[in-house]
């Protein structure tokens, strides 16, 4: 009988508010009056969730998959990174049971958008949407989420691979 290992990963990520930038979280081009400062397009809440995967599978940092220094990645789309991930965790023989992120941030509400972010990791990833979870939680004004300077973002994840 083949056991399953599991292996639990947590992402955290954080990103200055920058004006003339587009505000992307979960793939979603969200409206509001500033994006994020980065040198992709900055998405928190998808970076959070790669660091997570990337944790889980023992492989270091996502800085060190795709360093910031290369020019092959500034202004990429972090859903595209997030594929690369997927296919590097499929590669390794692991299989996503479960996640769930988490979005600290006082503005814009980001509710509405909630679904689509969900479903656009899920897809990136080539896994069914009931395995992302996204929230978002404002920290009552305390803080650089608090005074609106930037946006913060974890991630929890859960992979499962037959033991060798
Ligand atoms: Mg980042």
């Amino acid at each position: 009988m083949t056991q399953a290992l599991l292996r639990i990963g947590l992402g955290y990520d954080v990103h200055a508010f920058s004006a003339d930038r587009a505000l992307i979280l979960g793939g979603v081009s969200v409206p509001h009056d500033q994006g994020l400062a980065g040198h992709s397009d900055a998405d928190v809440l998808v970076h959070a969730l790669m660091d997570a995967l990337v944790g889980a599978m023992r492989k270091g940092d996502i800085g060190r998959l795709f360093p910031d220094t290369d020019p092959a990645f500034k202004g990429i789309s972090s859903l595209l990174l997030l594929g690369h991930v997927g296919e590097l965790m499929r590669g390794e023989g692991y299989r996503l049971v479960d996640a769930d992120t988490v979005l600290v941030l006082e503005q814009p509400k980001v509710s509405p958008y909630r679904d689509e972010m969900r479903a656009n990791m899920a897809r990136a990833l080539g896994v069914d949407v009931d395995l992302i979870g996204v929230k978002a939680t404002t920290t009552e004004g305390l803080g650089f989420a608090g005074r609106g300077e930037g946006v913060a973002a974890q991630a929890v994840v859960l992979l499962q691979r037959d033991a060798s």
